[in-house]
């Protein structure tokens, strides 16, 4: 079999992408911390459409939630044998969603698919059902032209990531590490942008951070009699972004669209509720994003001694909270895996491709910070979370032709 061949087998699958996205549509696997069942009925219908297809082992690893319908979260993992088996070629997509949001912002029903064209609207149509298709796809040309790829191609269709994936792969790199090989490695369709160009392989490290200025509330005409928190947690969060940003300054052109480290102020709790009192509390939040050339233990550090600076200045105590944190180590751009990937999008596209990083929070992480290598790409217009979001059909047989052809030479 040539790559023309299994290049041509993926054009004749527009019937499947659309019968796929139909039926994923209409199974609404919203996680049960969002009011949703979970997995459940969407993983039932992947199972047997997979059972129909030529794989060589499927289960499913179902991780215990007593809030999902059935009690657990299913994570199905699918392998068709290459002709070596000491190593494995994975694409891993996730079949949970988010909620539908406001239903008056749709124009058709979240739920069911409708087809305009080459666009299949639908909640979880492009985030991450166009991943789980390409997945499919791809491998099916190989079963449907009776070949064998070089190494193992398998499936990895997983639950709980737009939770944060505590029921899905977190679970299954503590749990059933052995379902992975030393050598594999990972594409992670989850993540693009419209013109194709994005082969994403690193992420900056995460840093969430809450801190509670306690000071002493009193009258607003008599301020000396108290100690405003508000006012010197304006003046921390000012010394905090300020300081960060010139001591951590370092760019990688690598990252994009932000190539330095960013410490962003967000959330700020509300405190007193009339105009005449002086706060004696004030809760602010950070979202800090920090270049891998940085640890989170260092940038840590530098806000402690901040925080005891304006503690002085300004006679508050300051509480930090860290409630969430994520280190990240990139995928060599020197992996094998990249060039055959940057190659497969060229061709397939025509475009010319790029290696970047990313500002964090995609699954990936978790895969590299284990040690393998992964990619993540996918070619769309980003209308994920959104109301009206759709998937192209035209995207998901390109990324489908391109992960076949990274099938075809993974060795
Ligand atoms: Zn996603």
């Amino acid at each position: 079999m040539t790559e023309k061949e299994l290049l041509k087998k993926i054009d004749t699958y527009k019937q499947d992408v659309i019968d796929l996205q139909t039926h994923m549509i209409a199974c609404p696997a919203v996680s049960p911390s969002q009011g949703g069942k979970g997995e459940g009925a969407k993983a039932a219908y992947l199972m047997s459409v997979l059972k129909k297809m030529k794989f060589d082992e499927i289960k499913s690893i179902n991780v215990k939630d007593p809030q999902a319908e059935g009690g657990f979260r299913p994570n199905i993992v699918a392998t068709y044998y290459g002709k070596d088996r000491s190593k494995t070629l994975w694409v891993m997509a996730h079949m949970d969603v988010v909620p539908a949001g406001n239903l008056g912002d749709w124009k058709t029903d979240p739920f069911k698919a409708v087809i305009k064209g080459d666009k299949i609207y639908g909640r979880g149509s492009e985030d991450n059902h166009q991943g789980i298709v390409c997945g499919i796809l791809a491998i099916k040309a190989f079963m449907d032209l009776g070949v064998r790829p070089p190494c193992n191609y398998s499936l990895l269709l997983n639950a709980d990531e737009e939770i944060g994936s505590e029921f899905g792969i977190l679970e299954i790199l503590k749990k059933h590490p052995k379902t992975f090989g030393k050598q594999d490695v990972f594409i992670v369709p989850d993540g693009g942008v419209a013109d194709g160009t994005m082969v994403e392989v690193a992420e900056k490290n995460v840093m969430w951070l809450e801190f509670t200025v306690h000071g002493k509330t009193t009258h607003g005409s008599t301020p000396k009699t108290g100690i405003n928190a508000h006012h010197a947690g304006a003046r921390l969060m000012l010394a905090l972004v300020d300081g960060l940003h010139k001591k951590f300054n370092k760019k990688n052109a690598l990252f994009a669209p932000e190539s330095a480290s960013t410490f962003a102020a967000t959330k700020h709790e509300a405190n007193v509720p009339n105009i005449n009192t002086i706060p004696g509390v004030d809760v602010f939040c950070m979202d800090c994003r920090i270049l891998p050339c940085y640890s989170n233990k260092e940038v840590y550090a530098e806000i402690v001694r901040i925080v005891k600076k304006i503690e002085k200045q300004c006679k508050v105590k300051v509480t930090i909270k860290v409630p969430h944190q994520e280190a990240s180590k990139p995928t060599d751009k020197k992996e094998p895996m990249v060039k055959l990937m940057l190659e497969a999008v060229h061709r397939v596209y025509k475009n010319s491709p790029k290696v970047v990083g990313v500002g964090g929070g995609t699954v990936a992480a978790a895969l590299r910070n284990a040690g393998y290598p992964a990619v993540v790409y996918s070619k769309l217009d980003e209308t994920m979370h959104q109301p009206n979001e759709y998937t192209s059909i035209k995207n998901t047989l390109g990324d489908s032709k391109i992960f076949a052809l990274i099938a075809y030479q993974f060795k």
